[in-house]
């Protein structure tokens, strides 16, 4: 059965880290699994590094399986998102009796689900950090009596600290990308960001074959997460530099 998304409302009101809203969702809930289906399931590249890990595959496996890699129409940079079954648009990590097959390694939307968060920037220009919640007709964990702050959702989530941390400095590249929006990057730039955002493993072999200038030899020996995070800090601020791109 396609079961399609409509009727999403996002409240108006806006909630910080210390606001309360009310939330459960269990199995055994009337609708359990309805949001699994038909969903823009976008991988960040820590969300990538967890699941293909969890997996236990390689980036080309999990690509080849699961996902499809694009140029995004916002970011202008490469992503990735999980293809949803044919016939019942069944997200492929889904097991209809039990839930989410993959839930300790489930991407941040999931987890974040029913929350928004975003960044406002204030009239002093300091920016902070905002959420709001988002209600689709299918989803009734909103009737539950339990309420829980937006801080203690996103531990329950385990969203903190490490979610955040890798895809807030996802976010910033994207920001430097918008800065430069109007300049297209060449298939070589792209390429280099896949390698530094998605796929680790060859990066590691690329590091002690031939070395790489964001990284020593003995940095192929790092846990991934930190490779993921020396990568994602070089294109920000290397790769998408503004120098690099006057003329
Ligand atoms: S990853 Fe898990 S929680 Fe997320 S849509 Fe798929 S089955 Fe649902
Ligand atoms: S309560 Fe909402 S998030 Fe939980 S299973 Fe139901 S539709 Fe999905």
């Amino acid at each position: 059965m396609h079961i399609p998304h409509y009727n999403i409302v996002l409240d108006p009101k806006d909630l910080t880290l210390n606001d309360a809203f009310n939330f459960k969702c269990y199995k055994g809930i009337v609708c359990f699994n309805k949001c699994c289906y038909d969903v823009k399931l976008i991988l960040t590249p820590y969300d990538f590094l967890r699941l293909r890990t969890h997996l236990g595959m390689t980036t080309e496996e999990f690509v080849e399986k699961y996902a499809e890699v694009y140029i995004g129409e916002v970011t202008q940079l490469p992503t990735v998102s999980v293809n949803m079954l044919p016939i019942d648009y069944a997200c492929p990590f889904l097991d209809k009796e039990e839930g989410c097959k993959v839930y300790p390694a489930r991407p941040s939307s999931c987890r974040f689900y029913p929350l928004v968060r975003y960044f406002a920037v204030l009239e002093n220009g300091e920016r902070v950090e905002v959420f709001k919640i988002w209600r689709e007709t299918h989803c009734k964990g909103h009737y539950e009596n339990r309420p829980i702050t937006v801080q203690n959702y996103l531990e329950e989530q385990g969203l903190i600290p490490n979610y955040i941390y890798f895809n807030d400095l996802w976010g910033e590249i994207v920001s430097q990308r918008q800065k430069i929006k109007d300049i297209p990057l060449t298939g070589d730039l792209l390429e280099e960001i896949f390698l530094l955002a998605y796929d680790l493993d060859t990066l590691k072999e690329v590091i002690k074959e031939d070395g790489h200038p964001a990284f020593t030899k003995g940095d192929a020996e790092l846990p991934a997460e930190k490779l993921l995070e020396k990568g994602l800090i070089y294109i920000r601020d290397e790769l998408l530099k503004e120098e690099n791109f006057r003329f």
